[in-house]
């Protein structure tokens, strides 16, 4: 980069002072050649002054080197001339410098001579007697004076070059020194130093995308650690249900189980079976979800007759645990995706009668706002400590693990409803107190701005 600015600042520099140099020897040509027209003029009055007095006296023993002096009569004809022969010679009357000085007493011109090939300067003063005396000189060519100024043209443009590199190498690292100050890592710290001043949008360009990158490398660890804790999780969850399956079928291999046994063995074995079948189900539900449930579908559909549905399912659940439920409320027709409305009821429902007690009741409501729809499912079960409330959406987290393996809990069901409202945009909240039970409000608007959707809602995987 340094490199480069010096090269421009240089290759500038030299432009500017070759046009300067021409340019000055333009002006100085014009002046030399002003200069040499006036002393021709004032010799030419002065001969003239001498031919009028002595007449041709004068041209004898004349020193004219440098000169050409030629006498023309009034009537155009040549009576002197010093360097070339006047038999040989026309008519000199329409000559424009003797044109104008036999009207106007004097006249010049400059023109390439027919008789001498060169340009020349001419000046003509006419005698009182009409004879027309003219002085002529070889007009300097420019590169006569490029040549008079050889040796110190040479010198400055040498000084000239020498310098400027000199110049535009300091320039060029004092431009780039700033920049390779620059610290990537904290661009924030040259705000206002006023060496910044150009490249502080730069600066805060750099320095934006950095924060940026930073917040895309927290999400992507902290994603990637919950991919892995779940991986972890999921492991150890699979493995209980089949240590126990395989350890009661080994008994029973062996014939080690009395004939009284080999029933409940077998219970255990569905029971533990029924457990794997419902981990896995759970386990397929969140990846789906983890995957943005883009291939969802987005339907019409009444939140009530899902909800009733889901509640319909736990019936017999319900009544064997003691628990009585009811659904109120009003028909609420939404853009959803019903599959996912109905895991959120289920999941909701199925807590509410599993961590109830014996004679407890589930109410179940839903109403329609003129933007959203509010679910709310309310127990009188055992409640959640207040400071486990902001971990029970985290997977596999159970308040009591041997309470949840018990009622065949996968410590996955809250984690899939609080995704399930996030696809839809909505909102979960939860309120409880031990021993009187817990209540969950879920809001979810009635047509999503992202219903339909093509690209990954923005949530936190929890
Ligand atoms: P699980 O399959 O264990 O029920 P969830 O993710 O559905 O897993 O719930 C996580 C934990 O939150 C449960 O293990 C339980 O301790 C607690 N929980 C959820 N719902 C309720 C509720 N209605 N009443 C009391 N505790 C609840």
């Amino acid at each position: 980069m340094s490199s480069k600015i010096f090269k421009a600042i240089w290759t500038v520099a030299v432009i500017v002072f070759l046009a300067s140099l021409v340019f000055l020897l333009g002006v100085s040509y014009n002046y030399f050649t002003g200069l040499q027209k006036a002393q021709l003029k004032s010799e030419t009055e002065l001969a003239a002054q001498g031919v009028s007095l002595a007449r041709e006296n004068y041209f004898e023993d004349l020193n004219t080197q440098g000169y050409r002096i030629t006498w023309i009569g009034a009537d155009g004809s040549v009576l002197y001339d010093n360097q070339v022969d006047t038999s040989d010679m026309e008519n000199h009357l329409e000559r424009e410098e003797v044109k104008q000085a036999l009207a106007q007493g004097y006249g010049e011109s400059t023109r390439y001579s027919s008789t001498l090939s060169d340009k020349q300067l001419y000046a003509a003063k006419r005698l009182p007697d009409g004879s027309v005396l003219r002085l002529s000189i070889v007009q300097a060519a420019v590169w006569t004076l490029v040549l008079g100024f050889a040796q110190p043209i040479c010198i400055v443009v040498l000084i000239a070059l020498v310098l400027s590199f000199v110049l535009a190498s300091r320039l060029a690292k004092r431009i780039v020194k700033p920049i390779n100050e620059i610290d990537p890592q904290d661009p924030e710290h040259y705000y206002g130093d006023k060496d910044y001043k150009e490249i502080e949008p730069l600066l805060r360009h750099i320095s934006e995308q950095q924060a940026r990158l930073k917040e895309d490398k927290d999400q992507i660890e902290k994603t990637a650690l919950i991919r892995q804790e779940f991986t972890a999780n999921v492991s150890h969850e699979l493995k209980t249900p089949l240590h126990a399956i395989s350890g009661c079928a080994e008994l029973l291999e062996n014939g080690m189980v009395q004939e009284a046994d080999v029933k409940p063995f077998a219970g255990k074995i569905r029971e533990e079976a029924s457990r794997l079948t419902k981990l896995v189900e759970d386990i397929i539900e969140l990846t789906r979800l983890d995957n943005g449930g883009a291939e969802m579908k987005w339907e019409e559909c009444d939140i009530l007759r899902i909800v009733e549905n889901a509640a319909d399912s736990l019936d017999s659940a319900a009544d064997a645990s003691g628990v009585n439920m009811t659904v109120e409320g009003e028909s609420a027709p939404v853009l959803a995706v019903p599959q996912l409305i109905y895991s959120i009821a289920y999941n909701l429902l199925d807590n509410a009668v599993k961590y109830n007690l014996r004679g407890g009741t589930v109410s179940v409501k839903v109403k329609q706002n003129k933007l959203d729809t509010v679910l709310t499912v309310e127990d009188t079960g055992i409640g959640i400590p207040e400071e486990c409330l902001n971990r029970i959406f985290e997977r596999f987290y159970r308040v009591d693990k041997s309470r949840s393996k018990e009622v065949g809990g996968t410590g996955l069901g809250l984690s899939i409803v609080k995704h399930g409202v996030l696809v839809h945009n909505g909102r979960i909240e939860v309120t409880s107190e031990v021993g009187k039970g817990t209540k969950f409000v879920v809001t979810l608007p009635n047509r999503p701005k992202n219903a339909v959707h093509e690209e990954e809602p923005e949530y936190d995987i929890i």
